[in-house]
């Protein structure tokens, strides 16, 4: 009998970007608390709110099942780095994954897959899972050169240390972003397919597939309809994860 595989729950992840005061965004965090609690949740949740919020958020939640992570981290482990954020530092405040590599990052401060990649190398040596995100533009997607930025960015940003455990790929076209607008499924089952395939083929030191999640413009009325593409293994999620109804409905949609 030709029996499909059963997907693993998948992981939704919650990027609050720079959103959020503490007494609103602990609201929130109480309100998901309240949600889980009566609930049977179905799929991993992970919180990646501002770094000014994650002291008071490692306080709340461990026992909710809820995990927390860092929006980006520097790629040594302490020093003379302004501003910056090391993942040993993250880890200080419970956090179990990290983003890297985000596209706003990658534009707005100029950070190419090799930072990304050292970020990532480092992140694992503090035990942080990384998710790295990779997606083309709208020009590139216009010019047919997704496949192209795609393996470019997978294959600088991985570093060595990357296992199906401790890493995570975030497809996240940046057209999507914010947008309003998605890929069709039949463009996100191709482009997760070339992402195992690149993975698989040029880099054989990873042995078994990593975890693909897509990102961009992710709803409470889309959410099921993207996980239900067998190539998605879970949700980035932006602006929808600021507000408790959509929060709330993706993670429903998902479980
Ligand atoms: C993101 O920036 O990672 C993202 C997915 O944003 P949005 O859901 O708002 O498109």
């Amino acid at each position: 009998m030709n029996r499909k595989k059963k997907k693993p729950a998948p992981i939704i992840i919650a990027n609050w970007k720079m959103n959020g005061t503490l007494i609103d965004s602990m609201q929130l965090f109480k309100d998901l608390r309240k949600q889980i609690h009566e609930s049977l949740v179905g799929c991993e949740i992970v919180i990646c709110p501002p770094f000014t919020l994650l002291r008071d958020f490692a306080e709340k939640v461990p026992g909710t099942g809820v995990k927390l992570g860092g929006q980006n981290c520097h790629h040594a482990h302490h020093g003379a780095f302004t501003g910056e954020i090391s993942a040993m530092q993250l880890k200080d405040m419970m956090c179990d994954y990290v983003i890297v590599g985000h596209s706003e990052r990658r534009i707005q401060s100029s950070e190419g897959s090799e930072l990304v990649q050292k970020k990532a190398a480092h992140a694992h040596t503090e035990k942080l899972t990384t998710i790295i995100c990779i997606g083309e533009t709208q020009y590139e997607h216009d010019n047919d050169l997704t496949k192209i930025i795609i393996r470019e960015q997978l294959l600088h940003s991985i570093p060595k240390s990357a296992n199906n455990s401790n890493t995570i790929i975030a497809y996240e076209p940046v057209w999507a972003i914010g947008t309003g607008k998605t890929p069709t499924d039949e463009q996100i089952s191709s482009t997760h397919q070339y992402i195992k395939k690149i993975i698989a083929e040029e880099l054989p030191h990873i042995e078994d597939s990593l975890r693909i999640v897509y990102g961009g413009s992710v709803n409470k009325d889309n959410a099921q309809e993207l996980l239900a593409n067998d190539h998605v293994d879970g949700l980035l999620v932006g602006k929808s994860s600021l507000n408790m109804i959509d929060f709330w409905g993706i993670i429903d949609a998902a479980s």
